[in-house]
């Protein structure tokens, strides 16, 4: 499967030119001149950027059930064409992933697929329906061994089953990650509520709905002693709360989309759906929050929120319209315009905030590993230099919900490796 591949030329982490010698799934060496192994394969990549393999925390893969959105062989291959080597298939599936035999067939899907690890997420609650708790320890124990548990798409809003789900997960270390939305603030809430949703007349999706929820959290899981991980911080309050929680030296970790570091809530104007999310996309000044928290570290990492709807639910009136974006091709794209092109983050940062820190929070052996002999060879070779209108007819996800559609974007994906065989090349899936 993986044969021996040289890499010569690029540029680790965006530093000094070196070759990469792949060799047995692994990296064998690394520097001025590695020397190819016998009949291996040459990459002329003058000019790349080599990143190690992408994680994200957080897609939507669909199936089961929603195989006409999205299937773990399609959404695989997006993710590949973006430069993740692994991802975390969210549970709000059809059925949902609240046992070990549905996490287990979506684990085994992705293993079938052979584009990228799929690594399970369990839902805390049975049937994402938030009155009992899913057989947590029965996921932890499955073949797909299940970490992170969230009830994505709705928050554990009652108090007392969050704290047993934070409870419970302890004795396997694993982590709960809240979609923090307090349902009662937020029904029929269509986008951000401010200046534009009243000159729209959309109902307004307040801040306070999603700060409330990580404020409880964070003082839950300090209270118990257990691991907290905050879905799509959207707000400048929200990372205020963060910062406060880390500073006690709690357990809280927090993720940020590409889209809320780049997009703000005035693109609602054009009631183009394309554009509803949740949460909803916020102001220039929770944006610029965002950009600050994860180049200091307070948000730990970027995690896409890749949640594709075929068009019947896109193409429609906003109100009626499915929340959500694909985001798996651009992700890398984004953080270069919104954190790379501002000076905010290097692309060591960008390293550690796509890689290193999602997969130590997934709890993923294997991946965000440093670029360096012995590591597994799980690389991307980005292109800085390139630029392109994202077209979503281009894109391998079976939707075509990217709010990025028809936007000059920096950087191309030029190359992955998972495990020493290229998934990618050229910027066309290699196998
Ligand atoms: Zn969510």
């Amino acid at each position: 499967m993986s044969g021996s591949w040289l890499i010569r030329g690029a540029r680790p982490l965006g530093g000094d030119p070196a070759d990469i010698l792949l060799d047995g799934g692994v990296i064998a060496e690394i520097g001025p001149d590695a020397a190819a192994g016998p009949a291996g394969d040459v990459i002329e990549a003058d000019g790349l950027i080599a990143l190690p393999g992408l994680v994200d925390l957080h897609t939507h893969l669909r199936e089961p059930g929603r195989e006409d959105a999205e299937t773990v062989a399609t959404g695989t291959a997006a993710a590949a064409l973006g430069g993740f080597t692994a991802v975390h298939a969210m549970a709000n599936t059809e059925p949902v992933a609240d046992t070990a035999g549905v996490a287990e067939q979506v684990w085994r899907l992705g293993r079938q697929a052979g584009l990228c690890d799929v690594q399970p997420v369990g839902a805390v609650t049975v049937g994402i329906a938030g009155s009992r708790l899913a057989e947590l320890g029965a996921m932890a124990d499955s073949a797909a061994r299940v970490r992170v548990f969230s009830d994505d798409g709705r928050c554990v809003s009652d108090a007392v089953l969050m704290r047993r789900a934070l409870e419970y997960v302890k004795a396997f270390g694993g982590v709960i990650a809240q979609h923090a939305q307090e349902p009662r603030l937020t029904e029929g809430a269509q986008m951000n509520e401010g200046e534009m949703s009243g000159l729209l007349g959309l109902t307004g999706w307040p801040a306070v709905a999603e700060e409330a929820i990580i404020a409880r959290d964070c003082l839950l899981a300090a209270h118990v002693g257990s691991a907290l991980h905050v879905c799509h911080v959207s707000t400048a309050g929200s990372v205020e709360i963060i910062r406060w929680a880390k500073s006690k030296g709690w357990q809280v970790t927090a993720e940020v989309t590409p889209h809320h570091l780049l997009l703000t809530d005035d693109l609602a104007a054009s009631y183009d759906p394309v554009f509803k999310v949740n949460p909803p996309l916020r102001t220039p000044a929770d944006v610029a929050a965002l950009r600050q928290a994860l180049a200091d570290g307070t948000i730990d990492c970027v995690a896409t929120d890749h949640a594709p709807h075929p068009l019947e639910d896109k193409e429609t009136e906003w109100g009626a319209a499915a929340f959500g974006m694909t985001g798996l091709e651009t992700a890398l794209r984004v953080v270069h315009e919104a954190m790379v092109g501002t000076g905010l983050l290097g692309w060591a940062g960008v390293a550690d905030r796509m890689s290193a820190r999602p997969a130590s929070i997934g709890r993923l052996a294997g991946h965000g590993q440093p670029l360096a002999p012995g590591s597994p060879a799980s690389l991307v070779l980005y292109d800085p230099a390139a630029s392109d209108v994202v077209d979503p007819a281009a894109h391998a996800s079976k939707s075509r919900n990217t709010p990025f559609a028809g936007m000059r974007l920096p950087g191309r994906v030029v190359a992955t490796f998972l495990r020493g065989s290229p998934t990618v090349l050229d910027g066309k899936l290699a196998r």
